[in-house]
């Protein structure tokens, strides 16, 4: 027997169709990439939109097609989020960190009919176009007034121009809820990235799972600075959640240096802001150099990359901001967990709190966790074992685009690459990235324990562990680490500072300071570049 309740399809231009009737009059503020403020509405947003669609009709766009963005987070970004997804064709968001060659493969692989791309881009846009085989349309995402003179970009159009030649009485289709409305590809550290294709119904479930007080726990009485790139993961979903629930959305552009963050959170009263922890770092380092404190934001999500327990209580004691550690992947939509607390937990000590927060977090519903072991045993939520974590869910993927990599999931689950601990509580702990744990005579050692301490030390600013092999033990962890402006800290000091933090066998080898570390295109450290440099590496034991 069938329920007797609508079918309703769930669209992503539901979203802001609701967001205009119901937050017409709630703001988008946007610092360009020319460097001035943009403001208007909801309901500006969702006129530009329509109109937008018929911008991409006339350039015969149809629903099905791909249509690329090479972009950073700005108003007419989202315009381009709810055109695209909203006319039943496929905004594929690309990466402009990834190495040409990467950005071309991606486009080819997609098939692009379109690419629209800010200023900043056009340069690259330039160099690649001849390489862009799929491309018809490229439109630059300004107004006439910054249009280059002279560009050797192939049938060159300015947003702005297209816009004023359209009006806005566009009726948004309806459309089964399972069509693709969004393709984001994996930064593909190892062979090709691999493009994962979202639903409108995978979004739309994201966004109401995002929207949960355990979650992000975003209302219309937010202002929401999303620093996640709208080119990654979709910002984690906050464009459409924003949306979702009429929250007020400040859009950084290009200006992501700690002042620049800083100023716009005040400016704009920005109550959660959310972004990997190397962006943090340089706000945080900004509010101290400078001696400045929040007077608005309340809440800030790390995630993207194990958040420092250093950084959670350096926001939360020093400034008063709760972190909300989060953890998921651009498979995931992203969203899997947050490290939100209990109601039980409020009573324990406060390092007691720290610690579960340190955690990865719990489930939000919707994705269903496990974690296995080498053989695919199912192993127990006792916050200790370790193993394989598998995830299953709606917003979810289940294969990617073009079949690549064939079939990815065992039994129905996904397979994170990441290696887990489950607490009886379901407070999940990333031990490590299953390519970057350091195997030492055969057991495991947790990189990311070990950074964790290291960047706890008050002279350290960031620090990558990673094992180099040895002759003995397969492999032993290494830290290398950058000091804090200004500070010292000797190598042996520093190891010294691990005593009694860890298993002895745990202890690493040595400790190379450096100016800078690698980051990937996704603002995590570069673990395969710095294992690449210390391949041949000699400890000092050997
Ligand atoms: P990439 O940037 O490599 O293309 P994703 O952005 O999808 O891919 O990264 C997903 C991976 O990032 C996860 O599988 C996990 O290893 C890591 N990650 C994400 N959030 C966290 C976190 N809070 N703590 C530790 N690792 C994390």
């Amino acid at each position: 027997m069938y329920g007797l309740m609508m079918d309703t399809p769930l669209l992503i231009s539901d979203l802001i169709r609701f967001a205009d009737r119901n937050h017409g009059d709630t703001e988008i503020v946007s610092k360009t990439v020319e460097g001035d403020i943009h403001r208007y509405s909801y309901r500006d947003a969702h006129a530009r939109a329509r109109r937008l669609a018929k911008v991409l009709q006339g350039l015969g766009v149809k629903a099905g097609d791909r249509v690329g963005t090479l972009a950073w987070n700005g108003y007419r970004h989202y315009e381009l989020y709810y055109a695209i997804s909203g006319m039943g064709a496929v905004i594929n968001t690309i990466n402009p960190r990834l190495f040409p060659d990467q950005i071309v493969y991606i486009s080819n692989h997609a098939e692009n009919s379109a690419l629209f791309f800010d200023l900043t881009f056009a340069p690259l846009v330039e160099k690649l176009a001849p390489q862009l085989k799929t491309v018809k349309h490229y439109v630059l995402m300004t107004d006439r007034a910054h249009m280059p003179k002279d560009s050797a970009i192939p049938n060159l159009q300015c947003y702005e121009d297209l816009m004023a030649k359209q009006d806005d009485a566009f009726e948004w289709p309806s459309f089964d809820e399972r069509t693709a409305a969004a393709l984001c590809y994996t930064s593909g550290t190892t062979g090709n990235p691999k493009g994962v294709l979202y639903s409108n119904r995978s979004t739309i479930l994201h966004a109401y799972g995002a929207a949960l007080p355990d979650a992000l726990n975003l209302s219309a009485y937010d202002s929401v600075l999303p620093v996640v790139p709208m080119f990654h993961a979709n910002a984690w979903s906050l464009p459409y959640t924003c949306t979702m629930v009429g929250a007020k959305m400040v859009f950084p552009g290009p200006h992501l240096d700690g002042k620049s963050v800083y100023d716009l959170i005040e400016q704009e009263k920005v109550t959660l802001s959310a972004g990997v922890p190397t962006v943090w770092l340089m706000l945080l380092q900004h509010l101290s150099s400078n001696k400045v404190r929040f007077s608005t934001l309340k809440r800030t999500v790390i995630g993207g990359s194990a958040c420092p327990p250093a950084m959670i209580r350096s926001f939360q004691d020093d400034y008063g901001v709760t972190v909300f550690h989060a953890w998921g992947m651009t498979e995931m939509s992203p969203l899997g967990t947050v490290g939100s607390l209990k109601g039980k937990q409020a009573a324990l000590d406060k390092e007691a709190r720290y610690a579960v927060q340190a955690k990865q977090g719990r489930g939000i519903f919707g994705v269903e966790m496990k974690i296995v072991d080498e053989q695919g045993v199912e192993l127990p939520w006792d916050g200790n074992r370790f193993g394989n974590l598998l995830v299953k869910g709606p917003w979810i993927a289940k294969g990617y685009l073009k079949g690549e990599g064939g079939d990815p999931l065992i039994d129905g689950w996904f397979p994170t690459g990441d290696v887990a601990t489950i607490d009886p509580d379901g407070y999940m702990q990333i031990t490590d990235r299953s390519k970057d744990v350091i195997k030492s005579g055969g057991e495991w050692i947790s990189s990311i324990d070990l950074e964790n301490i290291a960047v706890g030390h008050p002279a350290i600013a960031e620090a990558a562990v990673i094992g180099v092999s040895h002759p003995k033990w397969d492999e032993r962890p290494i830290v290398i680490a950058i000091k804090k402006p200004g500070q010292d800290v000797s190598k042996e000091d520093l190891l010294k500072f691990f005593d009694g933090k860890i298993a002895k066998w745990w202890m690493p080898d040595d400790v190379v300071f450096v100016d800078e570390l690698p980051h990937t295109a996704t603002g995590k450290l570069s673990k395969l570049t710095l294992r690449k440099k210390f391949a041949d590496y000699k400890l000092p034991s050997n």
